[in-house]
């Protein structure tokens, strides 16, 4: 049965949400340093995670009461979730079916990634910023590449296409990797694209002079390929391409700090415990969850969304002298 839309998540600047991304965990099988301690963090309680029924619910009314058109799967690592597939199954159900995605780093997608794209998945993001084991090792602290490539591979047979690749450069460790991961990604038919590294780091441990900037990136690149910049419109996409070499393969660039998009975000967030939040740098949320379990019904689910969407702020304020990190880390929020 398809619901009578409640009118969407719009903001006071004229943005209106239609990309959700869902938290399924906040563990994670990596360590990957711009993200989460060697040591791991203190996970969240299982009885504080929404269940596969509450996320579905929370999904169902996010694309047949608010007009959300894309969902995007990501954590933590998603893959850890048990209930994936039978969650991607429910949310291609939903009628309009959205687009559905996920971002993961690949492990143990080799395994899953037929039953994931028979349950409905559209597409995936494999998050890769080495192709060498020894970085891989030292990066992400768990000697995994085989695994990630793997899943890349096992990705791109399901049909899980465009397959993409999310890559962050560090300096000192991986930024001299970028032609060598354009080739990859190229030879493979993967699309590349490079994310400027974020304060969300869980150990704070971001520094500007340490980020590996979209220019750095891009007169890398060019030592190696011709690049022109995409005469397609860009849209909400983060992400601003490249043509290598005349095409048609492209690059893409997440300028997140250094080119912010936040005037054309279409974004609302769900973090694994069910709390909603209008941006990554959000410094408030609202636990949907709550209304939940003291039984609230989709009506108040639908305008407790709505409140918070319409208070999102113009822009995060990374450039800014006083910002400050939000207190939950990007692998608790969901990337
Ligand atoms: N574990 C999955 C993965 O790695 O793809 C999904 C979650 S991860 C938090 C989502 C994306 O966020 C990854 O592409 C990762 O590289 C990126 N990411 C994590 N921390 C980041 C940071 N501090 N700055 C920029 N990107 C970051
Ligand atoms: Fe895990 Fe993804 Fe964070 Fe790496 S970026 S530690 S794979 S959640």
């Amino acid at each position: 049965m398809t619901r009578t839309p409640t009118g969407g998540l719009t903001d006071r600047y004229g943005r209106t949400a239609i990309d959700l991304r869902v938290s399924l965990t906040d563990k994670c099988n990596l360590r990957c340093t711009y993200c989460m301690p060697a040591e791991g963090l203190a996970w969240l309680p299982r009885q504080e995670l929404l269940t596969d029924d509450e996320v579905v619910r929370l999904v169902s009314v996010a694309v047949e009461r608010l007009g959300v058109r894309q969902i995007r799967f990501t954590g933590g690592e998603p893959l850890l979730r048990p209930g994936l597939v039978n969650i991607v199954g429910s949310v291609a159900r939903l009628s309009p079916k959205p687009q559905i995605s996920l971002t993961t780093n690949g492990i143990g997608l080799a395994r899953t990634a037929d039953a994931l794209a028979a349950a409905g998945l559209d597409r995936v993001n494999v998050s890769l910023d080495t192709l060498d084991p020894v970085r891989f090792k030292k990066l992400a602290h768990r000697d995994r590449l085989h695994d990630s490539l793997d899943g890349l591979e096992a990705a791109a047979r399901a049909g899980l296409t465009p397959v993409k690749i999310n890559t962050v450069l560090m300096r000192g460790t991986n930024s001299d990797e970028a032609p060598k991961l354009l080739d990859f990604a190229i030879r493979k038919g993967y699309q590349l694209r490079f994310i400027e590294q974020m304060p969300l780091d869980a150990q704070h441990g971001w520094s500007r002079d340490n980020m590996v900037t979209a220019e750095e990136i891009l007169s890398s690149l060019r030592e190696h390929f011709d690049l022109d910049q995409d005469p397609a419109p860009r849209g909400a996409a983060p992400a601003e391409t490249w043509l290598v070499d005349g095409g048609p393969a492209k690059v893409g660039v997440i300028g997140s700090v250094t080119r912010p998009f936040c005037g054309d975000c279409d974004r609302t967030r769900l973090t694994a415990d069910g709390q909603v939040r209008a941006c990554l740098f959000s410094k408030t949320e609202t636990d949907l969850r709550k209304i939940m379990r003291e039984g609230g019904a989709d009506d108040d689910i639908v305008a407790a969304w709505q409140r918070t969407m319409a208070a999102k702020l113009p822009g995060h304020d990374i450039n800014d002298e006083t910002f400050l990190q939000p207190p939950r880390p990007m692998s608790a929020i969901g990337g």
